[in-house]
């Protein structure tokens, strides 16, 4: 039998070369800078989109409930489940609109854990084809049926309820809300209508529109969730629902029952966060005016939100552009596949209130030398 590391060594170079992802450290410093091996760059590839993660209040509120303790020690069933969380789950519910939140250890163990709970055997998940990872590994770990409709396609979507419904008993709709390397926007009223249409339900992770682009009906989709890892600058996740959903999550998602709760400071960064969110729309707005200036600046196609994709095709290209914009000083990463379709290699450029318009300003500038625009 091969050695593992054999086996290991030749799967990683069956990855094309260029592929192959490495870990690199970084460091994300206050007013968008980033500082890296080479040195500060400003930071254009995070997703604290508020300007959230080095506020004074934040930081404030985390430190204080850090004196409580590092670690929470124990699963939320058992004796991890802080005072912080009742305040923090009435806070996201209130926002969404729905009875009730409940908050995971991250976004990623809120979505594959719901998914994995509601969903099994006998029935069928639906999902935007451009859906994040998470909600892709929560169908399947479910053992629903997985079908795919095209991206934003509501004539595709209604298309595979007309013709295959009828054999499952239950159906699960998953999208993103504002897609994570695309920035586009999910046509969530014709999405609710079609899930009533097929008596199907509707599951949107939010987590790069939150404090950024509202969806002013989110009460009308059955399962609103996200994460506090992006703009509310915290680490988390969260399902908001009916009451009796989290109950039954509660009982039933093994990513909260059988994982520990998150430390008391990571639940009041967020709890300051939200509420900076709600107070000073300002924040989301500017994220949201930069992103603009700079589709405009370029001739991209209007921005709907705080992340502008340029689609740059070959995956070397976007490489190469990646590395030579690091040299001017600016940090955007390449988005390559499998993480975005074949062909589509991209430069992911994400905005923030905490960017300048000097650093926005030095940023057209330096793209459009290497767009030739
Ligand atoms: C980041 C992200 C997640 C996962 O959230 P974490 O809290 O980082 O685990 C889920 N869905 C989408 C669309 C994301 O971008």
């Amino acid at each position: 039998m091969p050695a593992l590391n054999a086996v290991l060594e030749d799967r990683l170079i069956a990855r094309d070369s260029a592929r192959l992802r490495r870990l690199t450290s970084a460091d994300a410093l206050a007013e968008g800078m980033l500082h890296t091996a080479q040195g500060r760059l400003h930071h254009f590839c995070g997703n604290d989109y508020l300007g959230l993660a080095h506020d004074a209040r934040v930081v404030s509120a985390a430190r204080e409930a850090m004196l409580q303790g590092t670690g929470a020690g124990a699963s939320r069933l058992v004796t991890g489940n802080h005072s912080g969380y009742d305040p923090l789950e009435r806070a996201l519910a209130a926002h969404s609109g729905h009875e009730a939140a409940l908050v995971f250890s991250s976004g990623f163990a809120a979505i594959t854990g719901t998914i994995s709970a509601l969903m099994g055997k006998g029935d069928l998940i639906l999902a935007d084809r451009l859906a994040h990872a998470c909600m892709l590994d929560g169908a399947k770990l479910s053992g629903a049926k997985l079908l795919r409709f095209h991206h934003n396609d509501r004539t595709h979507l209604e298309a595979l309820l007309a013709q295959h419904r009828a054999q499952y008993q239950h159906t699960l709709i998953i999208t993103e809300h504002i897609f994570s390397m695309d920035g586009d926007k999910a046509p969530l009223d014709d999405l609710v209508s079609i899930k009533n249409k097929y008596d199907a339900w509707l599951m949107v992770d939010d987590a790069h529109g939150i404090g950024i682009v509202n969806y002013p009906h989110k009460s009308s989709v059955d399962i609103w969730c996200g994460t506090l890892s992006k703009a509310l600058a915290s680490v988390g996740g969260y399902v908001c629902a009916s009451a009796l959903l989290k109950s039954y999550l509660v009982n039933h998602a093994r990513s909260l029952i059988y994982s520990t709760a998150l430390p008391p400071s990571a639940l009041a960064a967020a709890q300051a966060a939200i509420a900076i969110m709600v107070q000073e729309s300002w924040r989301g707005e500017r994220a949201l005016a930069h992103a603009r200036r700079v589709t405009q600046a370029l001739s991209l196609p209007h921005a709907d939100s705080a992340i502008v994709p340029v689609v740059i095709g070959n995956d070397d290209d976007a490489l190469r552009m990646s590395e030579r914009l690091k040299h001017a000083g600016y940090a955007i990463s390449a988005i390559r596949p499998p993480t975005v379709p074949e062909g589509t290699a991209r430069l992911r450029l994400s905005f923030s209130a905490a960017h300048s318009d000097a650093q926005v300003d030095g940023l057209i500038t330096a793209l459009s030398r290497e767009l030739g625009r």
